[in-house]
């Protein structure tokens, strides 16, 4: 394996993938139409790529069917697929540079970060591989003259739609457990960031993949994605994005022919601040927990309550921590903060921060754009703000912290379970009582005490309430990609 890169790969990187990846080969698209994917550093173009729509979802599902039904992959022994997993683990570790840096020019991340995320999706593949020859059903005790057991089979054809603030690991949550359960894939990457789901795949089928068996069809979601979530011969659909896709996505596959769903969607996570916190310790968490990937995560700490005794003080330091950010060229060393993924983004956050401004939020940091060019905004903070504001309520997705303020404990717990949504939540003491009853108390499925943002493999995660059903990574991950038989025999 190789050293991590200090000195990144810099653009224009070598964009070597541009078609729709089918049954083993790139092809162009069948209408013959493109789009282009921008750098969010200029809003210039990177590459025009194959535009995906419903006929070549059809191609790609035909291609996924065949490799399900027809190909070895589902009929190899688990130890086999599970090389080839093991290969392409090593693949991503050999073209780290080159993975990260087409990641970072894509989407706007540093580079660093992009370097951290494909170590991460490297691990993840491995953990998954690791499942591959472990997955097996159960003698169950029977009632009676009968030998009853559970077969665990691929549950088939299984569609992935990815959202474009973390490309790599997305494609790694949908993709390597449906592989390690031996299902066949078609993947559609989000619009803005088609690049890195087509570079690792041509590394999947170096590694060995069968034909067929992983399909990448970049394109946009009411065509390509819609398609793909009410196709007839896909099996199961996962998706990651906002909570409006993903009630589509749901309809349409009901109406479809009612396929099994995992929704992971968007939160409003609440980033609890306790009395007896150390408030340097906790300004710097819930700086990073929100500001973490421009804030364009679904699990930001994006409701910061701080306990009314620090409040003034943890305002005061938060703001002086989101000055000091640095925010610019991914690419530059020591870069904390890169542009937003797009114009669409950087305009709903700008009308966000308006909006805070509107209904009376104290501006503490920030609030425009940074630069002429590009989708660069500065860190802002709020602070008084109040629960029935839009930008306490909304998802921003942007580098927009707001700052409440709470009494006591019973009272920030209704607060921060008032919300439809429920990914996660941050709780920031050292008393072990308080962080029991928040623990217990806070209706989201991954709470993190004195960390945030912490992902393993191994770590189910996913959301209460609307922000989603089912759960991704562990066992729990491999669970989607699988069907339960049982079987009862007598002689
Ligand atoms: P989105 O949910 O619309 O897009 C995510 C994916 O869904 C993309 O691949 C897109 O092409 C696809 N899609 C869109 N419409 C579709 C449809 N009708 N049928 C099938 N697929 C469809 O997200 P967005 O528009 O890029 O961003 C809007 C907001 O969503 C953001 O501001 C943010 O609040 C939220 N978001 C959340 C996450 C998350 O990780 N939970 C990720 C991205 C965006």
């Amino acid at each position: 394996s190789k050293r991590m890169s200090e000195v990144p790969i810099k653009p224009p990187v070598e964009v070597k993938y541009t078609q729709l990846l089918i049954d083993g080969k790139f092809v162009d698209a069948a209408s013959g139409k493109t789009f282009k994917t921008l750098d969010p550093r200029t809003g210039d173009v990177i590459a025009n790529v194959a535009e995906g729509d419903a006929e070549d979802i059809n191609r790609a599902v035909a291609a996924a069917r065949k490799a399900f039904d027809e190909g070895p992959w589902p009929r190899m022994t688990a130890y086999e697929r599970q090389k080839v997993l093991l290969r392409f683990a090593n693949l991503l570790e050999q073209h780290n540079d080159e993975i990260a840096a087409l990641e970072a020019w894509d989407s706007g991340k540093p580079y660093q970060n992009a370097l951290i995320e494909v170590s991460m999706v490297t691990r993840l593949m491995r953990y998954n591989a690791g499942w591959a020859d472990k997955i097996h059903g159960l003698t169950v005790p029977a009632h009676g003259p009968f030998h009853m057991q559970t077969l665990y089979e691929p549950i088939g054809v299984a569609a992935g739609i990815i959202p474009w603030n973390f490309p790599l690991p997305m494609y790694a949550w949908k993709v390597a457990p449906a592989l390690a359960c031996g299902c066949t894939v078609v993947l559609k990457p989000a619009e803005q960031t088609p690049l890195t789901a087509l570079l690792v795949s041509q590394l999947l089928y170096e590694a060995g993949l069968p034909p067929g068996v992983l399909n990448v069809i970049p394109g946009f979601g009411p065509t390509a994605g819609a398609a793909l979530a009410s196709h007839m011969d896909v099996d199961k659909i996962a998706f990651t994005g906002s909570t409006e896709t993903g009630r589509i996505i749901s309809d349409l596959a009901i109406k479809s022919n009612m396929k099994s769903v995992t929704l992971e969607l968007g939160g409003k996570s609440p980033f609890i601040v306790c009395e007896d916190a150390d408030v340097d310790k906790a300004v710097e968490l819930a700086h990073q927990a929100l500001f973490f990937n421009q804030g364009e995560c679904c699990a930001a700490g994006s409701r910061t309550f701080v306990h009314e005794r620090i409040y003034d003080e943890f305002v005061e330091k938060s703001k002086q921590r989101a000055l000091k950010r640095s925010v610019g060229d991914p690419f530059k060393e020591g870069t904390e903060q890169g542009p937003q993924i797009d114009e669409e983004q950087f305009n709903k956050i700008l009308r966000y921060i308006k909006s805070g401004v509107e209904s009376g939020a104290t501006l503490e940091s920030g609030g425009e754009r940074l630069g002429d060019k590009g989708y660069y905004i500065k860190p802002t903070v709020f602070s008084n703000v109040k629960d029935d504001m839009l930008i306490a309520k909304d998802e921003i997705f942007g580098p927009v912290q707001t700052i409440l303020k709470f009494k006591d404990l019973n009272e920030v717990i209704r607060r921060a379970n008032a919300t439809h949504y429920g990914l996660a939540a941050g709780i920031f003491s050292q008393n072990v009582d308080t962080i029991n009853t928040l623990t217990r108390a806070l209706k989201a499925g991954t709470i993190w005490v004195n960390c945030y943002d912490v992902f393993d493999a191994a770590l189910p995660f996913g959301g209460y309430k609307m922000s989603g059903h089912g759960r991704e990574n562990g066992f729990n991950g491999l669970l989607n990609y699988l069907q339960v038989k049982s079987v009862c025999t007598t002689l």
